[in-house]
């Protein structure tokens, strides 16, 4: 009998979006440097590339990381091009850039609520770089928050998915205790369906994301089920 349903956030709970992250990264730098286009272009290349070289960490080793290890990356290389004393501020603009992108699902709130009626406990296992408090407010924005039970975002961890360790953090952090009574929601084959079946969960694919061909690993993986929309969940783990 289930007793979890932990989800993946992005291409999951967030609809997937191709976002242009260079436009990002080219908002904090142009608050950096807002008198020097070109060295504003610049820096916006040198963080988008320590931030690709970050993630291909996360496919090749699963080691999670920041948004200020990233700036810290870049610093290394430019330690001229980061004063400290704007850096909140590119950030803040970083922020607003992406927000608009990774609104939540509007299935996902009632689908929550159907679950939480049921008495599962719910949680959110995300691999991400964004502070914790960034995916909250947005989730609190969205009506969301407060459905769940522990959310788990891998920028407070050391392993991202589909790292054991990650599902275990975000097992723990919910309350639960065996893998066989939990379900694990995302749209990547090999992060979350392999991640989750790893550690003997049972795992639900959501097939609509573009995944980056350079983010994408080969996998042989079979779900216990797929769902083409979040609404159709309930339904589906309700004999599980
Ligand atoms: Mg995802």
């Amino acid at each position: 009998m289930i007793d979890t349903v932990i989800f993946d956030w992005g291409g999951t709970l967030s609809p997937w979006a191709t976002v242009d992250h260079l436009a990002g990264w080219r908002r904090v730098a142009d608050v950096l440097h807002a008198q020097d286009p070109e060295r504003a272009a610049a820096l916006a290349d040198a963080l988008l590339a320590a931030d690709g070289a970050r993630w291909l960490r996360v496919r090749d080793e699963h080691r999670a990381f920041t948004l200020a290890e990233v700036l810290a990356d870049t610093a290394a290389h430019h330690p001229a091009d980061l004063p400290p004393d704007v850096l909140a501020a590119g950030m803040a603009a970083h922020w607003e850039y992406w927000r608009p992108h990774v609104p939540t699902d509007p299935e996902a709130a009632p689908m929550l609520a159907a679950l939480r009626k049921r008495g599962l406990r719910l949680g959110v296992l995300s691999s991400t770089a964004w502070p914790a408090a960034w995916h909250e407010d947005l989730l609190r924005a969205d009506g969301v928050l407060d459905l769940f039970d522990a959310c788990v975002w891998t920028s407070d961890l050391e392993w991202t998915k589909p790292h054991p360790a990650a599902f275990h953090a975000a097992m723990a952090a919910v309350g639960a205790t065996d893998p066989a009574r939990c379900v694990y929601v995302g749209d990547r084959l090999y992060d979350d369906i392999s991640g989750a079946k790893g550690v003997g969960m049972r795992a639900v694919h959501v097939p609509h994301s573009s995944i980056p061909a350079v983010q994408y690993v080969a996998v042989d993986v079979t779900p216990d089920a797929v769902v083409q929309r979040l609404a159709d969940l309930p339904a589906l783990i309700a004999d599980w």
